[in-house]
């Protein structure tokens, strides 16, 4: 069983077909896209490449679409989605609006059984979670919110019949990756946009535009060696990679490069120097280039010292790329709130009270993220091993092997769960390391007349100690970001994904399934002899 019908759910799907095993997936949403199926929000788009940000499994698929924009927009990606559902045939074992309310792990049988929305239980030896990192929304709590008498939406839970902001005075809360993509376009479309700011975020420039043919060209005559480069970045992402201290060059070569870097647009730029989340000295000057830029783009000087994020290292929150966000607070119809210094108080019935004023508004967008990497897996029952509950495991934060699967919860996979790099990476390289590892690693078991495995708990302390000391060597433990749980009131500060790198990290696993599942427990049947070797990291 599969629960998720995103690009990691449609995948592991397709591969275990291909191993001759049969599964079944069920899926929350109508349709299948995951992430795009559900954030249909204006101005929702890839920042990743759209050359880079799709499979690479097939050599048919990549070759055979066709993107129009240099960075994919949330229609054509659903669109893609969806032909690979049915190019791969899949929908024949996908059930659509069924919500998974809760798992169990019968030790007798060794099967999970699943509870769905509408009442029915299924079981099968193996579950696999491809629930997404990105997909338990986050409503804050605010006082009134049921009694506003507007349209309130969440970015990623968009009505698909979209939203009209024409003539609407409307309220973005929110100024992260989506909320930053969101207001150019409900700027152009309200009477007024009222921007409600905690914090500040640095925001790279997209320079999207059509694709360029010939570029696409170049891409698809050298596709699988690009894949292959790509994997072998730390980030998944193909980009050039200046192997240089930023301290170690002049405040010329400096400029120059992030100059060079920011005119191309994109996620590159926080590889313009090789040290930039690493060190803190290196971080301010590509920092504070930023924050010229910002000054530069903003008229109004008291508007743009708002705008200047001054709380966080660049980089150790997701890094935004737009299309004219710090631009859209020169237009008469925007206003900037900062909630620093005047916090939100409540939902009135017309509108957001603020310490200080009240903003009278038709609409309301929280663009205010997620409940990232554990929500969709703690918010569920899943009972393990002695009908012990995942969310009291990881009560103090996630613990995992590998991010691939939990000590205690036999035969249950994560794709990209916390402690791995995921969130971290271009999700599409990710997504596919962890489905091909798992349906070979099922394949191993059925090749061996294994039908449970589950790490040992000596492996995941080592992984969990291992992940947190990568993660100290960073800068990024000094963001309040949703990386450490810092957006969720009460989660613990863990920082979740692993911060070595898809390249090193593929490495670990291939390490471990090659000396037959270093670091697993695997046992025949019920039975519970352990076969495994012990892990060594
Ligand atoms: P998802 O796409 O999140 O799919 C998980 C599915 O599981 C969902 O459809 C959900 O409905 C379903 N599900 C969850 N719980 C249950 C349940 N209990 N029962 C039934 N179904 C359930 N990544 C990048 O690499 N580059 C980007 O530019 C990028 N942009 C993003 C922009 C936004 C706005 C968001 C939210 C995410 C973005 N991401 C990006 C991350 C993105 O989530 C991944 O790239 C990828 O789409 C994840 O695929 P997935 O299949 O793992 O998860």
């Amino acid at each position: 069983m599969i629960i998720g019908a995103g690009f990691a759910g449609l995948h592991m799907l397709h591969c275990l077909r291909g191993h001759g095993m049969s599964a079944q997936v069920f899926e929350a949403g109508g349709g299948v896209g995951g992430t795009w199926y559900w954030n249909r929000y204006p101005g929702a788009r890839c920042d990743i490449e759209s050359m880079q940000y799709s499979y690479a499994f097939s050599n048919d698929l990549q070759q055979e679409w066709t993107w129009t924009e240099r960075y994919a927009a949330q229609p054509e990606i659903l669109r893609y989605a969806n032909h690979v559902a049915d190019r791969l045939d899949l929908r024949r074992n996908i059930s659509l609006n069924t919500r998974v309310t809760g798992a169990a792990f019968d030790e007798a049988t060794g099967r999970w059984t699943v509870e769905t929305e509408h009442g029915d239980r299924v079981s099968a030896t193996f579950l696999i979670m491809a629930v997404g990192c990105l997909s338990a929304e986050r409503v804050p709590d605010y006082r009134g919110l049921s009694g506003f008498k507007g349209g309130w939406y969440h970015t990623g839970a968009w009505p698909a019949e979209g939203v009209d902001f024409a003539g609407r005075r409307v309220a973005v809360v929110g100024t992260g990756s989506s909320g930053i993509q969101a207001i150019p376009i409900i700027a152009e479309q309200a009477s007024h946009l009222f921007v409600f700011q905690r914090t500040a975020n640095f925001s790279v420039p997209a320079h999207n535009g059509p694709l360029d043919p010939d570029y696409e060209r170049a891409w698809k005559a050298n596709y699988d060696e690009r894949r292959a480069q790509a994997r072998a970045m730390r980030n998944g992402i193909l980009n050039p990679v200046n192997d240089r201290s930023a301290l170690e060059a002049t405040d010329a070569e400096r400029e120059y490069v992030y100059k060079a870097r920011w005119a191309t647009g994109g996620l590159g730029f926080i590889v313009s120097f090789n040290d930039l989340v690493l060190n803190q000295a290196a971080n301010d000057t590509a920092a504070d280039f930023v924050r010229a830029r910002i000054r530069d783009k903003v008229r109004d000087p008291k508007v743009a010292e708002t705008l200047l994020p001054r709380d966080h290292p660049i980089g150790t929150k997701r890094i935004c790329v737009d299309s004219g966000y710090y631009e859209t607070f020169n237009r008469p119809n925007v206003t900037l709130v900062d909630l620093r210094a005047s916090p939100i108080q409540e939902i009135t019935p017309t509108g957001i009270r603020t310490h200080h004023a009240e903003y009278a508004v038709d609409s309301i967008v929280f663009a205010t993220g997620f409940d990232a990497m554990t929500g969709p897996l703690t918010r569920l029952p899943i009972r393990g091993c002695g009908g012990r509950l995942l969310a009291d495991k990881w009560a103090d934060g996630p613990r995992t092997y590998l991010g691939l699967m939990t000590e205690g919860f036999a035969n249950l996979f994560m794709v990209t769960g916390p402690g791995s790099p995921s969130v971290l990476s271009n999700m599409m390289v990710s997504i596919e390391q962890h489905v091909e590892w798992i349906g070979e690693c099922l394949a191993f078991l059925r090749t061996h007349g294994l039908e449970r495995i589950e790490p040992t708990r000596e492996a995941e302390d080592s992984w969990a100690a291992h992940v947190d000391e990568v993660a100290q060597q960073t800068l990024f433990p000094r963001a309040a970001s949703w990386y450490m749980g810092a957006n969720i009131p009460g989660k613990p500060r863990v920082f979740m994904p692993y911060a070595g790198g898809v390249n090193v990290y593929r490495q670990i696993c291939d390490e471990s399934a090659a000396a037959g599942y270093r670091g697993f427990a695997m046992a025949a049947g019920t039975s519970v002899s352990v076969t495994a070797k012990d892990a060594t990291r």
